[in-house]
């Protein structure tokens, strides 16, 4: 009885996994790539080519677990294990256009979860610095950009908080966790005329900022109301 059970189990998640990389399935996915792109992103006004052919490049569903790969393409965010959740695609769109960026720029990514906006900076930069402060996630999402061949894409798990000082200064950062104020390391590990793109305040009323560093000071934009998960320490603390 038992051994039936785990030969069962088997051949349903071979069968699954076969499905899952047909022609058909890839060419479903493809398709609800597609409608995402026009419907939640183009529609919303993001218009910045190079950040639409990553989004229409980038195959979300590799990002998500198993059981949620047909909702991959769906216009909200996802969990993605221990308590964590892949963005919203209109807010990785969102925040990768506010950015500003250009191919020789040097990004540092706070909370890199699934992985996914990560490898979408990866499409539009040289080198992408990305770090994680829950191991299982930060392992799990290098593994995947690995295999996916993202070699300009360093993931460190640790905690961002912090930011990355051997590689400073950034071009461009951005945090895809909350803290209620913007971490001074960021601050301080922005390059001249970089960006920020970082959503700030409690956990009930956040603000995606865009800060931007002229002369040494940081000028301030609202960018739009955001929910993320917390920025939080090496024990939990909230930021
Ligand atoms: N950018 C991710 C979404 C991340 S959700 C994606 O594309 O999937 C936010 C992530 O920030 C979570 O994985 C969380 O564990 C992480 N995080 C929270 N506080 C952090 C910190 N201090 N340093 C690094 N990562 C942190």
């Amino acid at each position: 009885m038992r051994k039936m059970r785990v030969l069962e189990k088997t051949i349903v998640l071979v069968l699954l996994s076969m499905l899952l990389t047909s022609a058909w399935a890839q060419d479903l996915m493809e398709r609800l790539r597609e409608r995402m792109v026009k419907t939640q992103i183009e529609n919303r006004g993001i218009e910045d080519p190079a950040v639409l052919a990553a989004m229409r490049k980038v195959e979300r569903h590799r990002f998500v677990p198993a059981s949620y790969v047909s909702r991959a393409y769906d216009d909200h965010p996802l969990p993605i294990g221990e308590g964590q959740t892949i963005s919203q695609p209109y807010i990785v769109a969102l925040m990768t256009e506010v950015l500003n960026l250009e191919r020789s720029d040097k990004v540092l990514e706070i909370g890199t979860g699934s992985g996914y906006q990560a490898a979408i900076l990866g499409e539009l930069c040289d080198s992408v610095y990305t770090i994680e402060i829950v191991e299982v996630l930060g392992n799990r999402a290098a593994d995947l950009l690995d295999e996916l061949g993202y070699e300009n894409v360093k993931v460190k798990i640790g905690d961002g908080y912090k930011g990355w000082a051997e590689h400073a200064p950034f071009d461009a950062i951005i945090v895809t966790c909350s803290p209620t104020q913007v971490p001074q390391p960021l601050r301080d590990q922005l390059a001249e005329g970089g960006r920020m793109a970082i959503p700030v305040g409690e956990s009930d009323a956040q603000e995606l900022v865009l800060l931007t560093k002229r002369m040494g000071k940081l000028r301030r934009d609202l960018i739009i109301p955001v929910r993320f998960v917390p920025m939080v320490d090496s024990t939990g603390a909230t930021y």
